[in-house]
């Protein structure tokens, strides 16, 4: 059996529909496994900086620690490229100033060494890297209008784009949907009869403002990055000044529960004064603005559970935002498409070709299980009962939390919550016994009325 067969189908060709960073990087596995490989994108490639296709792309986007490990394996120099092309690397904790739920986390050096880069430098170069590799290809500016199925349904063959007027069918052995939160794959699915899969939303009604700024010469800070987090239910405003390639920072406000952050100059500074600490404005009042104020709304946490439908053709998978989205505040969406192309690269090499379609639906939902919990566990709270009763376990899950960052200041409590944070450790890590049994001790004396737990009171800085 040749390297580009399976026991059940040929692996020809696959086409990829979307070329965001699910699309990319879920090509770059495909190509070692496929002869051929197409990424259809409706935008038409050109050299703007902002491409219509991914607005969010305006506003911060920081690489998670693990999404940092996986492009480091998948793309090799790709972080040294980055960096040279002015990227600033990132000693997180060190030179990360980090408010979560209130407190201060410590400043440690743990060699937590990432970069920061903005999210269409990032896009840019994986691309770049990506038609370095003689069997993938691009077609820009074609967008998906449907898919194609056999005779009778069961199975998807390509799909259909319109370009320049025109309507161009593409055939593939495997079609990928990588259209984002926008895909229009339930629908699709629907004109050959399939059903459409239940969705779970959790809204915290989060809004981002953005704008960007050239860092003052000779800046001098303590800190590299500031993340200002929010606390339900008293402190609904935070934000992230991130810097990024060109001597710039990105600079974003974030409101929860319809506090967004006015996109009007008075509106946005006025908003950046009165956050919890006075870092953001201290570098803003100092910057020179380089764009306009730009906002954005679409936030909620949105999973199409597709692992859950009775049937589902061959042919087909879907992936990144076009399954599960997440609240952007969590910085998840990016290392979580790296995480599925794994869990892709697994199941090819694995198992072969029986396994995409609704199987490989099945194992990416349960890789989707933690960032999920992760971003919706607080989200909860904020959507109130829109989002339903929390449940016994996310009210424990809270006040675990909470337990937890009352120990930050502690350097093992401290790097735990980070790898968790980062995709890097499971939630479980939180829970061993060194850390647990107090925790368990303290919240049962608090049951019981023996005792009270004291917030973190670092507010100010
Ligand atoms: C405001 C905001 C901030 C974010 N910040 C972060 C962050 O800090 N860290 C992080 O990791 N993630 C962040 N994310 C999430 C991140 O942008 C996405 O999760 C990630 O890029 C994966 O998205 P995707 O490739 O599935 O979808 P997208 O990036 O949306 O890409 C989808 C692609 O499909 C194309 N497309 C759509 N429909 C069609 C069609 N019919 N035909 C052809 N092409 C089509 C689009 O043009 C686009 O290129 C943020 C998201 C938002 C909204």
């Amino acid at each position: 059996m040749g390297l580009f067969e399976s026991e059940n189908q040929p692996r020809r060709t696959a086409v990829v529909l979307g070329g965001g960073m699910a699309g990319l990087f879920a090509a770059n596995v495909l190509s070692d496994h496929f002869e051929r490989v197409t990424v259809v994108e409706r935008d038409d490639g050109g050299k703007d900086e902002w491409r219509p296709g991914v607005p969010q792309s305006r506003h911060v986007h920081v690489l998670l620690l693990r999404g940092v490990e996986i492009l480091r394996r998948q793309f090799p120099g790709l972080e040294e490229e980055l960096l040279a092309l002015g990227a600033p690397p990132l000693n997180w904790l060190q030179e990360t100033a980090v408010l979560a739920a209130g407190g201060w986390l410590p400043r440690f050096n743990l060699d937590l060494l990432g970069f920061s880069v903005s999210r269409d430098l990032l896009e840019r170069q994986v691309r770049e890297h990506l038609r370095r590799r003689a069997n993938i290809h691009f077609r820009n500016g074609h967008r998906v209008t449907r898919l194609c199925a056999n005779s009778d349904n069961s199975r998807i063959t390509g799909a259909v784009c319109a370009a320049n007027g025109d309507s161009v069918t593409l055939h593939a052995d495997l079609v990928v949907d990588a259209c984002g939160r926008a895909s229009r794959l339930p629908e699709w699915l629907a004109e050959f009869g399939y059903p459409e899969p239940r969705e779970s939303t959790v809204n915290a009604d989060v809004g981002y403002t953005t704008r960007w700024y050239r860092i003052p010469a000779g800046w001098q800070a303590e800190w590299k990055m500031v993340l200002l987090g929010t606390r339900f239910p008293d402190i609904s405003g935070g934000a992230v000044v991130q810097p990024v390639e060109d001597n710039r920072w990105v600079v974003t406000l974030v409101g929860y529960a319809g506090n967004h952050p006015p996109t009007d100059e008075a509106g946005f500074e006025e908003f950046a004064r009165n956050l919890i600490g006075p870092q953001v404005w201290e570098a803003i009042s100092a910057a020179q603005p380089l764009s306009g104020i730009i906002g954005y709304r679409r936030t909620e946490n949105h999973w199409r559970h597709f692992e859950g439908l009775k049937r589902w053709p061959q042919g087909l998978i879907a992936l990144g935002d076009s399954v599960c989205a997440f609240n952007p505040v969590y910085a998840q969406g990016m290392t979580v498409s790296a995480l599925s192309a794994e869990v892709l690269d697994g199941v090819l090499r694995d198992s072969g070709s029986a396994e995409l379609g609704l199987a490989f639906q099945k194992k990416l939902a349960k890789m989707l299980q933690t960032p999920w919990q992760l971003a919706t566990s607080d989200d909860f709270r904020w959507a109130g009962r829109a989002a339903g009763d929390a449940t016994l376990f996310d009210r424990f899950m809270h006040l675990y939390l909470e337990h937890v960052l009352d120990r930050i200041q502690r350097k093992d409590v401290c790097l735990t919550f980070f790898n968790v944070a980062h995709l890097v450790s499971p939630p479980v890590s939180l829970f061993r016994p060194g850390l647990a049994i107090p925790i368990l001790w303290d919240m049962a004396k608090a049951a019981v009325g023996g005792g009270s737990r004291s917030r973190p009171a670092a507010l100010s800085r």
